[in-house]
């Protein structure tokens, strides 16, 4: 039995003070500043860590590679000193667009090391996508492979006129003066590298938000963030010496980078990363061989085991898994019990944005857990429901409360920029308080509760209703497979509750089951919020990640254009 590293919440959160964290990193005494590839991998590498696994790939054909603290630390330096001797300058833009190949990893803490600022992209991504990514960046240099140089980047180049040099990692000989090898430079340059004096507040990472209310914006962190990886590692995460951590999430999106990279290395555990997309019984074989200690993945992902009918506690050895975490879109209280059945352990539900760099709202390995929730927020984060008003804010003192998420500005993972858009920025805050974009609800225990994004909220009759408790209701009908709810505008009533629903595999698709499961509704949600009217549709539109586009249901339902679909997953 691993005690929880976070045994008391409320006197945790109490006395917490983020300045007594900084005793964690030695980069500050070794008179680096704060860096935080220093704090992932070298400190490691110098201290008792050297030999021990940092990254295991687990690649396509299930073939593994094992990277230790030592290796990273070389292969990393040497991609610093590629930098390094291409002058490549600090604060400027390196790209990635690949698989998850250990290429990937190395440039992102590579040049980190350089001080560059890392973007990565998801390589499913086409050629529009990239450019408009590419060109707000000004990215200086792009790390890829032949095929995506030659499918989606060659024919952008004449666009991107800061982009100096690309790196192809399958290639032996470089192309040109700018189209080079990645092979051939690493092999050319010294594994060691000092990693200059690093500021807290240099710029480190450049993420792009999901784009699933909108054009994806480029959300700038500095080094400091990794107080945040670090914390949540430690609190949420519950990280032990030696254990095994797994996270899904792509390095395309910020989980991907801020768990699947930055927080398992800087808390010095063993980090898998598998090359290959979504799939049941591999997910399941990876979680066994590879021991997995704690699993950090989405509520799409649960989704698509829990239809699977296997049960993977009987079918397979999950004797070390401890934790199971989900993050990305809100996971209904019934997933949550699936998952917790189906895994023997808890299932820790957490939000957080590409904004704020780490986990803020979390439920805890000694916290009961309240299913559907969110949780509460991490020690040294204060967030707050509030009433909004143009340019004012009240926050909500009663002991239940809804309204807009808003947190305490201030805290190290705090986004400092939306890349080349100021306005926008400034928008977000209004005085101390951060706004988030979204709604949720307090309750009595302070546990938080997801309503729904701002941009989604229903106006119906006078009411204001929350997509999410609509469709979590719906889920609830036996034939229903997902649901996504949205406000259709009618003259009587504002809008109209109307609900898109994929219905489980048998069930028909006529009139009785939509009276059914609107009679159901009603019964639940009261007739003002149950919806009325339902769509049957074979799937939903998602972004990549998985989260549903209710913007995109709603252009279409009304004929409105459909906006920027970057991020849709195809169909
Ligand atoms: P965009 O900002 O471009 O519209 P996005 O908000 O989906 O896209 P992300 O930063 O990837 O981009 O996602 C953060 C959002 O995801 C949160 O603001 C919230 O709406 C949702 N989210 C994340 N985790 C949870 C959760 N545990 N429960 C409910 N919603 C969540
Ligand atoms: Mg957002």
């Amino acid at each position: 039995m691993v005690n929880p590293n976070l045994t008391d919440y409320s006197k945790t959160y109490k006395a917490f003070d983020w300045e007594k964290e900084s005793q964690y990193f030695n980069g500050p005494s070794a008179g680096l500043g704060l860096n935080i590839a220093h704090e992932a991998v070298d400190r490691h590498a110098n201290g008792g860590l050297g030999d021990t696994t940092a990254i295991r790939f687990v690649r396509k054909d299930q073939k593994r590679e094992n990277i230790s603290y030592v290796k990273l630390q070389e292969l990393t330096s040497r991609f610093a000193n590629v930098l390094d001797r291409l002058g490549i300058a600090k604060g400027e833009t390196v790209y990635s667009l690949l698989g998850r190949v250990p290429e990937l990893y190395i440039t992102a803490l590579g040049s980190l090391k350089r001080l560059a600022v890392f973007c990565p992209l998801f390589s499913v991504f086409g050629p529009e996508p990239i450019f408009q990514r590419l060109s707000k960046g000004e990215a200086s240099l792009l790390v890829t492979n032949k095929l995506f140089y030659e499918k989606k980047v060659e024919k952008l180049i004449d666009r991107l006129p800061h982009l100096r040099y690309i790196f192809l990692i399958d290639v032996e000989e470089d192309l040109s003066k700018k189209v080079l090898s990645f092979d051939r430079w690493m092999k050319k340059a010294s594994s060691s590298f000092s990693i200059p004096f690093t500021s807290p507040e240099d710029p480190a990472l450049l993420h792009f938000t999901s784009g699933t209310t909108g054009m994806p914006k480029g959300a700038l962190h500095v080094h400091k963030a990794v107080y945040t990886h670090y914390l949540t590692g430690k609190l949420v995460l519950d990280f032990h010496k030696n254990d095994v951590f797994w996270c899904t999430a792509d390095p395309g999106w910020v989980t991907g980078t801020s768990y699947g990279i930055i927080s398992p290395l800087v808390n010095g555990v063993t980090s898998i990363v598998d090359e290959q997309e979504f799939d049941a019984m591999r997910w399941y074989q990876i979680l066994e061989k590879e021991k997995v200690n704690i699993w950090y993945t989405a509520p799409t992902a649960i989704r698509r085991l829990m239809r699977t009918e296997m049960d993977p506690k009987k079918e397979f050895d999950l004797s070390k898994l401890r934790l199971v975490l989900s993050v990305g879109e809100p996971l209904h209280a019934a997933e949550v019990i699936w998952a917790q059945q189906a895994f023997g352990v808890p299932v820790l539900d957490n939000w957080w944005q590409t904004e704020t760099g780490g986990i803020m709202i979390a439920n805890y390995r000694s916290m009961e857990v309240a299913p559907g929730s969110m949780g509460k927020p991490l020690p040294g984060i204060e967030a707050a429901v509030a009433e909004i008003d143009g340019d004012g804010i009240e926050l909500i003192t009663d002991t239940e409360a809804q309204g807009h998420l808003v947190l305490k500005k201030g805290f190290p993972s705090m986004f400092r920029a939306y890349l080349h858009e100021q306005e926008r920025y400034n928008k977000c805050f209004i005085g101390d308080w951060y706004i988030t974009g979204d709604l949720a609800r307090r309750d009595r225990k302070g546990y938080f509760w997801f309503v729904g994004r701002a941009d989604d909220i229903i106006k119906t009759s006078g009411h204001m209703v929350g997509p999410f408790e609509v469709e979590s209701s719906l889920m609830k009908h036996p034939s229903v497979a997902e649901a996504a709810v949205i406000g259709k505008p009618e003259a009587s009533v504002g809008e109209m509750v109307k609900a898109f629903v994929v219905l489980k595999e048998g069930v028909k698709e006529n009139s009785e089951t939509k009276l059914d499961i609107i009679g159901f509704a009603r019964k639940e949600l009261g007739p003002a919020v149950a919806p009325k009217e339902i769509a049957f549709v074979q799937r939903l539109p998602k972004t990549r990640s998985g989260k549903i586009l209710r913007r995109l249901l709603k252009a279409r339902e009304l004929g409105l254009p459909e906006g920027d679909l970057s991020t849709l997953e195809p169909s």
